[in-house]
């Protein structure tokens, strides 16, 4: 038996709970599909940047650990060896009077975001959260899409106008996509993280960093950086790699390893053991995206996580929001691509914000230590800043930033 539902979303993180809000809200009936049983465990230092918490439709006060209104920037130059001049060369201290980043953790933001969605239905609408082992198939036919999905009651067949692919860097729906040859390219970064408790650090830290600093270090590795995001009883240290967005190699990406992390943990925090190291992909390359037909990608799925940053929560919520407002525009029985036409639109503001972050990574990280020159520019400092945490457009910032790596 087919069930027909208006509304199919494939994943129930950040950019499918988003969609889903809206369209419940709006009084759709939508079936909210993951593999995994919330609350889940998710590879994240979820940092959450105002522009985050801006378009989330309701607060998250609940589940922030820490604010943070200083970010400590490092260069290559700051290695542990550093005499202590040279090591504060080699730091940039940026701090503000609004908060700059929240901090949470993100087996507890997901969940609950999604228990905030759940609640959401109203003028009739609903969601039906929905615990899937796999996507078995996908269909695009002219009138629908055909989802068979395998669960623990056995194979089942499910219809609607339209599928909204919000299922991660490493989902299916951007593989099955690809196959009618539609999906973004892939150009995806890696990022490995622990998490360290408070109470398992030395008296004082090897490089001279705070225990509840938010750290931004360009130094472990090249095309990414390494972090310190300090939550309420632990720190949550990782290292991450963007290529090819910047630049650099898949061979820069497979140096995102455990056994860089762990000598990035010694040399930072003076630790020789870590638990719960877990990694992921990180979608990028979505700044070209064309959606097209019925299925709408969103967030990781779309490839959307900003290459100059690595976040990709705030363009998750953002992308989300646009498939939701395409889909509630148009009328699901027009033309095949009325609806990705629609969502191109919506998504424009945030495809052309990632466009400057990309030739603003591929300066940056070309040359990270004349970039990093860069940040000690009181101008350039408060440019960064204001992107990162506001999402001003990145023009003035690319234009500075070119002058300076070239
Ligand atoms: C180590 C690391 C650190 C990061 N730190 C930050 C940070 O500090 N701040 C920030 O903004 N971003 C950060 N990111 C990026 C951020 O985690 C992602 O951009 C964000 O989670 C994307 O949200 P999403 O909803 O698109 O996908 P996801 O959050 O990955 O959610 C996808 C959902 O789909 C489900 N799913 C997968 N496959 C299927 C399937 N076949 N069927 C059904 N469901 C499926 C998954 O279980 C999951 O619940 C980090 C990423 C990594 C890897």
């Amino acid at each position: 038996m087919i069930r027909e539902v208006d509304i199919l979303i494939a994943g129930a993180g950040p950019a499918g709970c988003a969609a889903a809000y809206d369209l419940a809200q709006a009084g759709k009936h939508v079936i909210l599909l993951d593999k995994r049983s919330f609350p889940r465990h998710k590879p994240c230092a979820c940092g959450l940047t105002r522009k985050t918490l801006k378009a989330l439709r309701y607060s998250v006060d609940p589940v922030i650990e820490r604010v943070c209104n200083e970010i400590v920037l490092q260069s290559a130059e700051a290695a542990t060896t550093e005499p202590d001049s040279r090591r504060a060369r080699s730091t940039v201290r940026v701090k503000t009077r609004n908060p700059i980043c929240a901090m949470a953790v993100r087996e507890r933001f997901d969940d609950f975001c999604l228990q905030q969605t759940l609640l959401a239905a109203r003028q009739g609408g609903s969601i039906e959260l929905r615990k899937i082992d796999r996507i078995l198939a996908l269909r695009e036919l002219p009138d629908f899409i055909e989802l068979d999905i395998a669960t623990p009651r056995g194979p089942e067949t499910l219809r609607a106008p339209i599928l909204i692919g919000a299922d991660g860097s490493n989902g299916q729906t951007r593989r099955l996509v690809e196959q009618h040859g539609e999906a973004p390219s892939h150009d995806d970064g890696f990022a490995l993280e622990a998490t360290v408790p408070y109470t398992a650090l030395p008296a004082t830290l090897p490089n001279g960093a705070a225990p509840h600093d938010l750290v931004f270090d360009f130094a472990p590795l090249p095309g990414g950086y390494g972090w310190l995001f300090p939550k309420a009883d632990h720190i949550n240290i990782g290292v991450g790699a963007f290529a090819p967005a910047t630049g650099a190699s898949h061979a820069q990406l497979k140096q995102v390893t455990r056994a860089l992390l762990l000598d990035y943990a010694q040399q930072k925090l003076g630790v020789t053991t870590l638990s719960h190291i877990t990694g992921q992909q990180l979608g990028m390359g979505g700044h070209t995206y064309i959606p097209r037909g019925r299925v709408l990608l969103v967030g990781d799925a779309a490839g959307l996580v900003d290459p100059l940053t690595g976040e990709g929560i705030h363009s998750a919520v953002v992308s989300g929001q646009a498939a939701a407002a395409a889909i509630l525009e148009c009328d699901l029985n027009d033309h095949l691509n009325e609806v990705a036409a629609a969502y191109a639109r919506h998504l424009a503001p945030l495809l052309k914000t990632l466009t400057f972050s990309h030739r603003a990574a591929r300066a940056f990280y070309a040359q990270p230590e004349r970039g990093f020159k860069a940040m000690r520019l009181p101008f350039m400092r408060s440019l960064i800043l204001k992107t990162y945490a506001d999402g001003l457009p990145h023009t003035a910032l690319i234009t500075a930033l070119a002058k300076l790596t070239t």
